[in-house]
């Protein structure tokens, strides 16, 4: 019998798939046994079996590693391969197994407690990420000793066409499984706006976040139908469903390579008036899916990636060799580079200093983005040295996150102008003209967004944080998702003051959250006065198509008297006056 489980829809240009579910449980590893003297020779051994299979594992990971991928990946997995034989882990568990008669996992866990107590109370910042190696290692040997069919690793199971379905998925974990056939994720947690669903919209993998109970009720290896569109996963579907929905998605891919004749076509509305489209950029080997969509450049790439899955911080010429690669990959078209934007939905690696991630009690209102980079000058200097310097071998736009306050910006400026002397004092090349811009995320900056536009060279709408703030709704939590709505007055108010107040000094504007990548809220969004949208590559030709069948004059009218009578109109109105926007 078919059994449908409900969940909040996430897509790019494929919101169905079908596949195999690969269930990823995570479940409490190591519970504790008293084994019998006569067994500790057996539970040595077990051990030994376990380290080696682990050893293995590891060793396949790391001849996995495309060529094309960062060299601290590699590294990564060395330091997990040489703490496998590392005395104070192995042979110390082996004495708990003698010891006190104890099962291999928990003399594991017991050894890792002991070390990660050391390693918190180290000063040196490098030391303290090693707790997170230690980590990583021991579930790794205990995955192995539980001997369960949730062993399988993620980082070397054969997952191309299967469906992970997991508790939660992270942003590294989305990263370790990208490009390698994914056809969904269903978790059991996460918002329409967490990190992890703006990833799946990049990579264009549907999923269905906020499944509650799925790891239980989803059976491993069942055939799982994933809808994102109406955000339902279909288990058992019978032979008709399965039909339909396999009709479906041929229906779907000939509609998308129809739209490929869009590629090289203008845009612009179908009055005439220009619009220019952006990608989204999440990882630097994405830049081939920005070119083939036809974006006149990329207006967000969030360097976050760029501290994930690893040890230790990116230096200067890291992130310089990071941004040269993408900027020979666009050819010639314009990068918007954010810098750091780590903190709440990207968590920070506990090892950056002075970002106590864990004992934040509100981590969205705490010490992120810029913020923690103004706190910060080892993470932050780097960065923007690298971001100037890159500036000299192609067109290059700063832009900052999260501003809240005039003096951030007074802040960052100065940072820039230092620099600036720096280099020219050293005869390093930059661009001086190199255009810095801020995001508009939090009401605070839209209320503001007059004096930023007169700061700054440009402005860009980042509406995934600015409906979480205006809103006061998180973006990663399901249970209040129902609340995240880019329709609410307050938040087309905000738009509207900001994109206004830009235009009034001919500051450029755009849109860089996922709003701007959501075709239905195209009419919108330009009679709104938007006229820069940057997104997921896989959505830009949908919303190409759209903006070329819409008249921008008669859009302007309808929205500016939408706009006047917003206090006036139910619900029903509303959504009738946004639903007619469509024909116009
Ligand atoms: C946003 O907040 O809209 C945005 C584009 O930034 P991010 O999603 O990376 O927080
Ligand atoms: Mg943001």
């Amino acid at each position: 019998m078919t059994t449908a489980f409900s969940g909040i829809g996430v897509y790019g240009a494929r919101p169905v798939a079908i596949g195999k579910a690969f269930v990823l449980a995570r479940e409490p590893l190591a519970t504790a046994e008293t084994i019998a003297p006569t067994q500790i020779a057996l539970e040595l051994q077990r051990l030994d079996n376990a380290l080696e299979c682990a050893r293995r594992h590891l060793e396949e990971v790391r001849n996995k590693i495309p060529p094309s991928s960062p060299v601290h990946l590699a590294e990564f997995i060395d330091a997990h391969l040489l703490m496998l034989t590392d005395s104070v882990l192995v042979d110390a568990t082996r004495e708990l197994i003698q010891e006190r008669s104890i099962n291999a996992s928990w003399a594991l866990q017991m050894q890792r407690d002991t070390l990660v107590e050391i390693f918190d109370q180290m000063e040196d910042d490098y030391l303290r990420t090693r707790r997170d190696d230690v980590d990583h290692v021991v579930h790794q040997i205990q995955v192995f000793l539980s001997n369960k069919g949730t062993a399988e690793s993620l980082a070397t199971a054969d997952i191309s066409g299967r469906v992970i379905v997991a508790s939660d998925l992270t942003p590294a974990d989305a990263i370790l499984l990208r490009h390698r056939g994914v056809a969904a994720f269903v978790t059991e947690h996460g918002g329409p706006m967490s990190h992890m669903a703006i990833l799946a919209r990049s990579l264009d993998i549907p999923a269905i976040m906020g499944v509650h109970n799925a790891i239980q009720y989803i059976h491993h290896d069942e055939v799982l139908v994933v809808n994102a569109e109406t955000g339902t996963v279909l288990a058992e579907a019978d032979g008709a469903i399965l039909a339909h929905y396999r009709a479906h998605l041929a229906d779907a891919e000939i509609r998308r390579s129809g739209l490929q004749r869009l590629v090289f076509e203008p845009s612009a509305s179908r009055d005439g008036t220009p619009v220019v489209l952006l990608t989204n950029l999440e990882l630097p080997e994405d830049v081939a899916a920005a070119r083939n969509n036809g974006a006149a450049g990329v207006g967000l790439y969030r360097t976050e990636f760029l501290f994930m899955n690893r040890a230790g911080l990116p230096d200067e010429e890291e992130h310089l060799a990071t941004y040269l690669a993408i900027i020979r990959g666009l050819d010639g078209i314009p990068l918007t580079i954010r810098t750091l934007d780590l903190g709440a939905d990207k968590p920070a690696p506990l090892y950056i200093s002075g970002l106590k991630a864990s004992t934040q009690i509100n981590p969205a209102l705490g010490l992120r983005a810029i913020r923690l980079c103004l706190q910060e000058p080892s993470l932050f200097l780097p960065q923007l040295r690298a971001i100037l310097r890159a500036s000299a071998e192609g067109p290059i736009r700063l832009m900052i996150p999260m501003i809240s306050s005039m003096s951030e910006v007074d802040q960052i400026l100065s940072l820039i102008n230092g620099i600036r002397r720096e280099l020219r004092r050293d005869g390093v090349a930059f661009d001086p003209l190199m255009p810095i811009g801020g995001m508009i995320e939090v009401p605070a900056a839209a209320l503001m967004a007059g004096a930023l536009a007169r700061r700054l060279d440009f402005l860009s709408i980042g509406t995934n944080d600015l409906i979480q703030y205006t809103l006061a709704v998180d973006r990663s939590d399901d249970a209040v998702s129902y609340l995240y709505d880019p329709l609410h007055p307050a938040i087309l108010r905000l738009i509207k003051l900001t994109i206004d107040a830009a235009t009034a000094t001919r500051t450029q504007v755009g849109m860089c959250g996922e709003m701007a990548g959501n075709h239905h809220y195209t009419p919108l969004l330009l009679g709104l006065g938007l006229r820069e949208f940057s997104m997921q590559p896989s959505a830009l030709l949908e919303v190409k198509e759209r903006i070329r069948c819409c008249d921008v004059p008669a859009l302007q009218q309808q929205v500016d008297s939408i706009m006047h009578q917003l206090d006036d109109l139910d619900q029903n109105e509303f959504d009738e006056r946004l639903k007619a926007l469509s024909e116009v």
